[in-house]
């Protein structure tokens, strides 16, 4: 198979599909835009069981996952991706708490709706939704659009993370245009892309171990997968 594309965590190829591709979950692990890198061999394959029970999870929203293919790969719909990382807090961590200087995990009002400028030259900056607007990246209907599945997505992910007594602190989407030119959720939806924590003892079973040194990310996503999987 043909390789289209190599990014920092996932690989994309030409499957001899109309309209499809193969995404393919590697084994490394990426931290601070590139910063830090490893590769640690199974988390693929971890990533891949976690994308795909997400996924069908929230399959009533729009996506891109088409089917299944491998212990670390699956099936897409070949789409054309906005500039854009769109992300929803429940809880503040992570960038939140260094932007406005408040503590972490502390439970917001409303769940909290974000845009931020997909580019790792900038760093990935918080866009207000105006200059999205003005810098014609996409248009207000698309926004509410995508506010809309973002707050839909949250709502099926938090009842049932809450179930096995996990706390969907926050997350991060990608959204794009399938051929037909359908609004769709693409990218992926993994403990690299979510902030997970124990409910009780708010402990993190997602990449911030990795960001912050704390554990092999492989066990806390081992550990995320028994307790969603059983
Ligand atoms: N996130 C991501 N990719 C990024 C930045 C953030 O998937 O390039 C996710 C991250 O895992 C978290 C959410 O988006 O679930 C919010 O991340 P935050 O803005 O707090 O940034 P970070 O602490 O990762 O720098």
């Amino acid at each position: 198979m043909k390789m289209l594309y190599s990014g920092k965590a996932k690989e994309i190829y030409d499957i001899g599909e109309d309209g499809h591709i193969l995404v393919k979950f590697k084994d490394d692990i990426t931290a601070g835009n590139g910063k830090k890198h490893s590769v640690l061999e199974g988390k693929g394959k971890l990533s891949n069981s976690a994308n795909r029970i997400f996924f069908n999870l929230i399959s009533d929203v729009p996506n891109h996952y088409v089917r299944d293919y491998d212990e670390t790969s699956f099936v897409a719909k070949k789409m054309k991706m906005l500039p854009l990382e769109v992300v929803m807090r429940n809880y503040t961590a992570g960038s939140f708490c260094r932007r406005y200087g408040v503590k972490r995990g502390i439970k917001l009002k409303e769940p909290l709706f974000e845009l931020f400028l997909k580019d790792d030259s900038l760093g990935d900056p918080l866009i207000c939704e105006d200059t999205v607007i003005s810098l014609n990246i996409t248009d207000k209907h698309t926004i509410s659009r995508i506010h809309e599945h973002t707050l839909e997505i949250n709502r099926i992910l938090s009842e049932f993370l809450s179930k096995h007594a996990i706390l969907l602190v926050d997350f991060k989407l990608e959204f794009g245009f399938g051929e037909d030119g359908e609004l769709l959720v693409g990218d992926e939806i993994t403990p690299d892309t979510c902030r997970f924590w124990d409910a009780e003892t708010k402990e993190s079973l997602d990449k911030d171990v990795y960001r912050r040194s704390i554990a092999d990310p492989r066990e806390v996503y081992r550990v995320l997968l028994d307790r969603i999987e059983g």
